[in-house]
């Protein structure tokens, strides 16, 4: 039997319900407990894969090819555990399988209404996963802000799972306490304010998370206490830290864990927390330091910049940082400014080594292939990602074999007819160009995990020590098997091959011609974790670092 942690927002988003539920997880794995999660995100979009990352973040692709939330990264990255479908819901999803079993008759002719039958759709999802993993604890966030028209179904549904087994639920809240710089003090009001918005929906928070810039001190424990109703030592002190991998570790010192298996009547079956710990000393005792820069599209919204599009790869570029004890400096790189101004590419040789990360659409595309162009003649490490594997083939084509209009069809503004550019490198999949051609967006690119055969004696090989590796897709292109001759015979190494279909997967540059020039049309990383970063983002690094000496 499984218990239920739901974790919620109060006063505003951005305040790290992801790492906070990640966090949990993470402490009640290393008390021995079998623990799951599930992201539940408040859109009617059916899954992540149709927003746009510019808006919500990263679309993080797991094993089956769900397409979701970058917090169900966070839970891989801090759990260590493979998520599926059954991790993710959206109010689309949530309606989209209730209309269908409507449709199949299964309510026998009774009306089907949004409460119950909503909530109840959702508490059958998370029992779906219960009855799948056999978890002990199954942590469920709620998307958005406590309060919010949005996610109300969601909070109802959490009160029903708490009405039918009211020992096996627990109300995570997680707040915000301003310190309003013309007052210089830590205000509680908007947590209070919170907390009597999620009573109203039926909920009593057990245990609140207080992000604040610094830790809260006793008065203001006190003060939430006395007008949340939650036990002092159940206000859980979340303050501003520079590493999200040391949130586990902050919330031990108050106890958090024991704090909630108390709540449940239980004790903790181990004590495993040492590996977390011994990963965390590296982070805060690095002994050099490695300069990365990535080299993407110049994106926006107003002010602010999103580095939360990539948030994967900035990770996987820490964990393998971290695990050669070096901090990494990463440095975003438009690649529009290559377009204007070449002379600029001469900056790139202030970094160790260089990433060109998946995309879509042809802006600032040109930049990018200059950018790859400077790193293979001038030797610096260079790693391609998905659109950055297709854009260092069309280089290498132009560059080395001599195939001056070489491009993607991506780019032609082509996607139906491969005569419409002179030399398709790139080529959209075959059957993709029909679920085009229907307008079949939503879920239906290559996605999620594919095997892959290495050759022997690359870098690749060296790097993951096996010949037959899964890795996961997110994309409609491919090289184009037509140009894998040339490419081949002028020195570019096919280094992974999917069995299956062939289709070109890793690409490479001999190590005697290059320290490291290594593109992948998967993205490994959204395998990478801190306890195992990614074998070629370590590779990648390793280089990096040699590349500093
Ligand atoms: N746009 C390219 C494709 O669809 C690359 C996708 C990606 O980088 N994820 O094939």
């Amino acid at each position: 039997m499984a218990r239920y942690i739901f974790i919620m927002g109060g006063v505003m988003s951005g305040i790290g319900k992801g790492i906070t539920t990640s966090s949990i997880g993470r402490i009640l794995k290393d008390k021995g407990f079998l623990v799951s999660a599930i992201k539940i995100d408040p859109y009617i979009n059916v899954d992540a894969g149709t927003m746009n990352p510019v808006e919500h973040g990263e679309v993080f692709v797991a094993d089956d090819g769900t397409e979701s939330d970058q917090d169900i990264g966070n839970y891989e990255r801090f759990l260590g555990q493979n998520m599926s479908i059954d991790n993710y819901m959206t109010t689309g999803s949530v309606y989209l399988s209730l209309i269908e079993r409507e449709r199949k008759m299964e309510f026998g002719g009774k009306c089907v209404e949004v409460v119950p039958h909503i909530p109840e759709e959702v508490i059958a999802k998370i029992k779906r996963l219960e009855k799948k993993t056999k978890a002990d604890f199954i942590l469920i966030e709620i998307g958005g802000t406590v309060g919010e028209y949005q996610n109300l179904l969601f909070l109802e549904a959490a009160r029903m799972l708490k009405l039918k087994e009211p020992k096996n639920v627990l109300f995570v809240l997680v707040s915000y306490l301003p310190i309003p710089n013309t007052i210089g003090e830590m205000k509680t009001k908007p947590t209070q304010y919170a907390v009597r918005s999620l009573n109203s929906a039926g909920i009593q928070p057990d245990i609140i998370i207080a992000r604040a810039a610094m830790a809260v001190d006793e008065p203001r424990k006190k003060k939430i206490s006395i007008f949340c109703g939650v036990d002092e030592k159940d206000i859980i002190s979340a303050p501003d830290i520079k590493s999200i991998y040391e949130v586990p570790l902050n919330f031990e010192k108050d106890d958090l864990g024991n704090r909630i298996l108390k709540k449940f009547n239980l004790k903790a079956k181990k004590s495993n927390g040492g590996q977390w710990k011994k990963m965390f000393s590296n982070i805060q005792n690095p002994t050099k330091q490695v300069k990365i820069g990535i080299v993407g599209k110049y994106f926006k919204t107003g002010d602010f910049t999103l580095m939360d599009s990539y948030i994967s790869v900035i990770e996987a570029i820490k964990h393998a940082s971290y695990y050669f004890k070096a901090k990494p400096e990463i440095t975003w790189i438009s690649a529009e400014q290559f377009e204007e101004n070449p002379k600029l590419l001469a900056d790139l040789k202030k970094f160790d080594g260089i990433i060109v990360p998946g995309g879509f659409g042809n802006r600032g595309v040109e930049g990018k292939i200059k950018a790859i162009e400077f790193c293979r003649k001038k030797k610096i490490p260079f790693f391609g990602l998905c659109l950055g594997m297709q854009l260092a083939t069309i280089e290498f084509a132009r560059n080395v074999c001599g195939i001056k209009k070489a491009n993607s069809m991506e780019f032609a503004k082509a996607e139906l007819s491969s005569d419409q550019t002179a030399e398709p490198v790139i080529d959209m999949m075959l059957e993709q160009k029909k679920l085009l051609k229907e307008s079949r967006y939503g879920g239906t690119m290559r996605l999620g995990a594919y095997y892959c055969k290495i050759k022997s004696k690359t870098i690749s090989a060296k790097a993951y020590g096996k010949e037959i590796i899964s890795e996961r897709h997110r994309h409609r292109y491919e090289l184009n098997n037509k140009y894998k001759e040339i490419l081949e015979k002028r020195g570019l190494i096919i280094a992974g091959i999917n069995p299956e279909k062939d289709l070109a997967e890793i690409v490479e540059l001999p190590k005697i011609k290059h320290p490291f020039f290594v593109a992948t049309q998967f993205h490994p990383e959204f395998k990478s974790n801190p306890l195992e970063p990614h074998p070629l983002f370590r590779e990648f690094i390793r280089a990096s670092l040699k590349q500093k000496k």
